[in-house]
């Protein structure tokens, strides 16, 4: 995968488990931020993914309103749920 990709697209599950309103949001995103160099670190999957382990859910989306600490005490909580 060419370097100013994210390292994950090819298994992001917002565009394999298709959770997204449409084609046309999924390609929005990968213009964002999934296929340029100095957007993805800005997602905040990809953010999230740097801080925890484990899957992150698919709800969370690349320009979520929250931060990546918030998204992490709701991941968190949903686990307690489970
Ligand atoms: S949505 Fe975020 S984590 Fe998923 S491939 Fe795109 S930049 Fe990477």
């Amino acid at each position: 995968m060419a370097e100013n990709v994210c390292p994950k697209l090819e298994k992001c599950p917002i565009f394999i488990k298709g959770v997204l309103f449409s084609e046309m949001a999924g390609e929005a995103y990968k213009n964002l931020y999934c296929l340029k160099d100095n957007k993805y670190p800005q997602c905040k999957r990809f953010m999230v993914s740097q801080k925890m382990v484990g899957p992150i859910p698919e709800k969370i989306l690349p320009n979520s309103v929250l931060s990546v600490d918030e998204l992490i005490e709701q991941i968190e909580k949903l686990k307690i749920k489970i």
